[in-house]
């Protein structure tokens, strides 16, 4: 190496978005420095994504930033809807049902705005993030040895180089475009109108949300603070954007939604297209795309926020290993690609397209009878466990990640946060790290493990095995009839020979 060559910092991270802010949080984690660069000077003015599900909260929890984020947030165990025609509740959603493998669920709900401020402020605090606002990027290039990134600050022109660099920068930032990547899919035909309202009406603290289900299309609002709802209308191809968001249109949306003679102050509202889009690559080369610059999802179902959120949860932990500087680096890092491509294409995607084709494409009465049969089946157990965990981003699973031993059912897969047999959660006890667990009426004699004595029946198990969970908490092999060298093996494969063997103490 030349004595020119010198790194600005291991990871640049291009957007500070909740993505970007979340990186540098999910990289402070694991000890990693990052150089954040954001165009904005001040606060966006809109609630935008408004919903953290609970998988996105445990990885803030291992970020040390949930609390915070949920101190400034509203958070509910019981996410009710209503008809706003009857005001009779059509979705109960109890997340109570799942506190057997997650500790303390429930939807926190919170303005992107007041998200981005309070990761902000933990990144600010943090000896290893460098968050440096009103710098827009310009290029970025790299070469087998690193990514150099050209911005304008306000001290004018600067140059920075990265051994990784992270495009968060949202639809329509720079990184992608370096690439030569685009996103490509769909935009759906009807456009949304969303809007933020104060309204002169208090409804029950549990309803939440609600729905105009005798509207052609998607009409619905989120309350996120007592008086304050956003709402969103799908509004169908032809309608011009002028009347569409004239004050006549808007009136008659609220009284459809929050009854006659509703009074409201509009904050802000515009026109959007929705898309169901992702780009070709999440990676190339050193740089990876995160969020929206990878991934573009219908409001619908409110998973886009926080699947960016996931992305960067996988990166973090994958970019920390590769800096041991053991293994190979560049497997991990593509992982990285085909895991959250997979996810985003297999799971959130078509989870947020049935959602809104069920809202733009479906004739009312089919769409009530449809809305009847799902709250009637909503109040067994079974299936408010089923949709809690699947709204709440807990059910996915890899399936084509050549990092993931998938012959298991149960690999590829979040693993449930547990009670253990000392009363602390499994995830405590993991502490985002990369952990070996005994599962079953085994000890595994040289190596450090978590034990869960009595595995649930719907891991899968037929006897005892070790199971590797990676820091993200994603289970990445099930080894059955363990010894030390299936172990190791397993280990080498899940990490890429990064991460050292968790051996026991001499
Ligand atoms: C009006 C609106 C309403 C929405 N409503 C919902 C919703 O109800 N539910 C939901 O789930 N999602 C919603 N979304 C989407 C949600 O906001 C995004 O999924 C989320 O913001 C993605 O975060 P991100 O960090 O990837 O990108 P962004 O939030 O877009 O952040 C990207 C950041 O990069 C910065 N940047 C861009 N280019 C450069 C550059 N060249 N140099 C430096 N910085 C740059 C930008 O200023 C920005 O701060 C909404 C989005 C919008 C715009």
């Amino acid at each position: 190496m030349d004595d020119e060559f010198r790194l600005d910092a291991p990871v640049i991270i291009v957007g500070g978005g909740p993505v970007g802010l979340g990186l540098a949080l999910g990289l402070a984690r694991y000890r990693v420095r990052s150089i954040l660069l954001e165009r904005r000077t001040g606060e966006i003015g809109e609630s935008r994504a408004m919903v953290i599900w609970p998988r996105t909260q445990e990885l803030l929890r291992d970020w040390l930033a949930y609390d915070a984020v949920r101190a400034a947030g509203m958070f509910v165990r019981d996410f009710r809807a209503c008809d706003a025609g009857s005001n009779a509740p059509i979705v109960d959603l109890d997340f109570r049902n799942i506190d057997d493998v997650f500790d303390d669920p429930g939807a926190l709900i919170i303005p992107q705005y007041v998200t981005e401020r309070v990761l902000e402020e933990l990144a600010a605090a943090s000896a290893y993030c460098d968050v440096r606002r009103g710098v827009e990027v310009a290029t970025l290039a790299q070469d087998e040895r690193c990514v150099t990134v050209t911005a304008t600050g306000p001290a004018g022109p600067i140059t920075l180089r990265g051994a990784y660099a992270a495009g968060c920068d949202g639809a329509h930032g720079v990184s992608r475009h370096a690439l030569g990547l685009s996103l490509e899919g769909t935009t759906y035909r009807s456009r949304v109108v969303l809007s933020d309202d104060v309204i002169d009406r208090t409804f029950d603290d549990c309803d939440l949300a609600r729905v105009d289900v005798d509207s052609p299309g998607l009409a619905f609002a989120i309350r996120f603070a007592p008086n304050e709802w956003r709402t969103i209308a799908s509004i169908p191809p032809g309608v011009t954007e002028e009347v569409a968001l004239s004050p006549q249109a808007h009136a008659a949306r609220l009284e459809r939604l929050f009854g006659k003679g509703v009074q409201a102050r509009t904050s802000w509202s515009s026109l959007f297209n929705i898309h169901r889009r992702h780009a070709q690559r999440f990676t190339a080369g050193r740089i990876a795309l995160a969020g929206d610059a990878a991934h573009l999802n219908s409001p619908a179902g409110a998973q886009g926020m926080n699947a960016g959120l996931h992305d960067a949860a996988n990166l973090a932990w994958k970019l920390a290993a590769i800096f041991n500087d053991i293994g190979d680096g560049a497997a991990l890092f593509n992982s990285y690609d085909l895991e959250r491509r997979e996810m985003v294409t297999d799971t959130v995607e078509r989870f947020t397209d049935r959602l809104t084709r069920l809202g733009i494409g479906l004739p009312p009465s089919i769409k009530q009878f449809g809305i009847r049969c799902f709250s009637r089946a909503l109040r067994g157990r079974g299936m408010q466990r089923k949709i809690c965990r699947g709204i709440g981003m807990l059910s996915g699973r890899y399936v084509k990640s050549p990092i993931i031993d998938t012959r298991h059912p149960l690999a590829g897969r979040r693993i449930d946060d547990l009670v253990l047999s000392d009363g602390k959660r499994l995830n405590r006890a993991r502490n985002g790290e990369a952990v070996l667990i005994a599962a079953g009426d085994i000890r595994l004699n040289g190596f450090r493990s978590i034990g869960v004595l009595v595995p649930p029946k719907r891991w899968h198990l037929k006897r005892a095995a070790a199971l590797i969970v990676r820091p993200d908490g994603c289970v990445a092999s099930v080894i059955d009839a363990p010894d030390p060298g299936r172990i190791a093996e397993a280990w080498q494969r899940a990490f890429c020979g990064t991460l050292p063997l968790p051996l026991a103490e001499a």
